[in-house]
Order: C-alpha cells, then structure tokens, then sequence
C-alpha cells in the first residue's frame, strides 16, 4: 500500500485498513495470514516532513518456547512517527539501510520514504515484526504447561532409553552394559 505524500491535505488525512479493505493483506500475509487485523493511520504534513500516528490491532499466531502450546497473543501497539525523504546518505550507506530502519522503528522516531511515496504496507510489517516476542509464553509471565510439559519429556525420553536398552544389536546398548561394569570394578579397587 503506496501512499502518495503530496495528495494528503494540509490538516490531515486518516486511513483505515482491515483484512476486509485489503490493502495491507499481501504485505502482512507471511506475519498475519489470516487473522484480522486493523491499522489506522493519520498522516499530517510538518514543515517539510510528514507527522504520521497510529494504531496496529491484531493478534499473533506463536508456540509457547517452552510448551510448544499454540498461542494467539494479542498485538496492540501504537506508533507516533516523523516520515523524512530519504536522503543521497542512504544511497552511500545503502548495506546497512535495513538495520537503519529498524532502528528508527525500535526508537519510535522516523521513517523514511522516497520519491514522495511512503510504502505503509512495509512499516507495518516492520512494526508487527518486531512486535513478535523473542520467547512467547502461554502463560503470564511463566509458561502454564511447564509441569506438565517437563513430565511428558521425561517420559518420552524413558521411552527412549528403554527402546535403547530393549535393542539387543544396538552398539550402544553394550557399551552401556560394559561401562556398568566397568564402574562396578573400578569401584571394588577403592
Ligand atoms: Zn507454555
């Protein structure tokens, strides 16, 4: 979703795009591909920049890092942005330009846009991206299924082990016996 700069009236012009309207559904469908969502943006020209603020309201498809439960986390973030031309500078640093722009999200400050259009699609993007947690949890702030999480690991690594032992061709599974013995005599000589 391009928006053209020079088409937005002195005192504003506010958007709204929903999985409904569809704008954003090509940009967004690696991070949401089907969840709704809703994103207003107001965007307001400031000398010879642009002041742009705004609301993501979706939710997030993630796996408990600890449980692997499915997760569906709420995502409400607001973001108050100054939109600046980029610049030659960019052209020369041009290598580090994708971790510029994160960094200017991360400090909720400036974005970038070129030729007089801002491509809303990416900033919202870049903004659901980083809005992912490291390690979602289904629980607030612990995981909930730890317990019982831990207990069925336990048991499939048993489960394992006694697979392991059962094998009799299993090389692994002599050496296991011998190590045994091997401890039993080094114990006896103390
Ligand atoms: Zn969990």
């Amino acid at each position: 979703m391009k928006i053209r700069l020079a088409e937005i009236p002195e005192d504003g012009r506010q958007f709204t795009f929903t999985r409904e309207s569809g704008e954003l559904n090509t940009a967004l469908k690696d991070l949401l591909p089907a969840v709704p969502y809703k994103v207003d943006l107001t965007i307001r020209p400031l000398g010879n920049a642009y002041e742009m603020e705004g609301k993501v309201v979706t939710s997030l498809s993630e796996l408990c890092s600890l449980c692997g439960w499915d997760l569906n986390l709420p995502l409400n973030r607001t973001f108050r942005e100054v939109l600046v031309e980029e610049e030659e500078t960019d052209r020369e640093t041009h290598h580090v330009h994708g971790n510029q722009s994160v960094d200017f999200l991360s400090e909720g400050s400036s974005s970038t846009y070129k030729d007089g259009v801002f491509d809303a699609g990416e900033f919202v993007h870049e903004l659901v991206a980083i809005s992912e947690p490291m390690y979602p949890s289904c629980g607030d702030p612990d995981c909930e299924h730890l317990e019982e999480a831990n207990a069925k690991r336990a048991e499939l690594e048993a489960e394992f082990n006694k697979a392991d032992v059962d094998e009799k061709t299993n090389p692994f599974a002599k050496l296991a016996g011998l190590k045994v013995e091997d401890t039993k005599s080094t114990n006896k000589k103390h």
